[in-house]
């Protein structure tokens, strides 16, 4: 194989294991991931915590300056941790207050520049997985592999419920994970700025009846063939 690396864009609807997926071809790679949800999730967090209404566009412009948002990896559990100005929010931003609340945050101009800029600068070198839902059209246009997926809503909802589940959370239902799902999926496919759309030259990749391991093969032989034409 070539020493050539391409950056890879993965969009797709909420919870249809995008992240999981992004995580597996990195590592088999050698690539950086990045979950781009997890960034609007921490400026969503720091909204909460400093009590600032989503429409208080000003508090918000004085606010996203002060945000610094890095990840790391835990080697000791095997999982990647969002910070925020060094703290490990990684739990709270997975939390249903959350869930609940990122998407009319993410509609925001302000908050999708200051993202957006952050994460084109990261693929700048190539060697990037990224997550998320305007990463093939908006973030890496010239991404040179574009997956786009989906699945189910129900089996989407099943999925995250359980993840829930061993996380702690013994309120959550099926019933309101899924209505989370679809207002998100919807809010995000309808919003002006950069909404969750298939790019073009997007593959789709359904899970609805996929295992993991079938996923990954799918997706990693469709890495390297493009590595190959490099
Ligand atoms: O990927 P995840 O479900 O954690 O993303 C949370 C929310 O962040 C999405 O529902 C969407 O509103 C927003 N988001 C976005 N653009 C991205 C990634 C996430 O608007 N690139």
């Amino acid at each position: 194989m070539n020493n050539h690396k391409i950056n890879i864009a993965i969009d797709g609807y909420s919870s249809c294991g995008k992240g999981t997926l992004a995580k597996e071809l990195a590592k088999e790679l050698g690539y950086l991931f990045i979950d781009s949800g997890a960034m609007y999730r921490a400026v969503t967090l720091a909204l909460i915590r400093n009590d600032i209404a989503i429409d208080d566009l000003e508090a918000i412009g004085a606010l996203l300056p002060k945000l610094e948002i890095s990840f790391e990896y835990n080697g000791v559990l095997n999982h990647y941790q969002t910070l925020l100005n060094g703290d490990n929010i990684e739990s709270e931003i997975r939390t249903m207050k959350v869930s609940n609340l990122v998407s009319p945050v993410s509609k925001i101009d302000a908050v999708r520049t200051f993202l957006v800029r952050q994460q084109k600068a990261i693929g700048q070198n190539k060697g990037v997985v990224m997550d998320g839902r305007d990463i093939g059209t908006v973030v890496f246009p010239d991404a040179e592999l574009k997956i786009f997926m989906t699945a189910q809503p129900e089996i989407r909802a099943q999925r995250r419920l359980t993840e829930l589940k061993q996380n702690g959370d013994i309120l959550s239902t099926f019933d309101n994970v899924l209505e989370n799902l679809k207002s998100r999926d919807l809010q995000d496919s309808t919003r002006l700025n950069s909404p969750l759309r298939q790019a073009e030259d997007a593959i789709v990749i359904d899970n609805s009846n996929l295992s993991r391991a079938e996923q990954k093969v799918l997706a990693l032989n469709l890495a390297y063939e493009k590595i190959g034409q490099l």
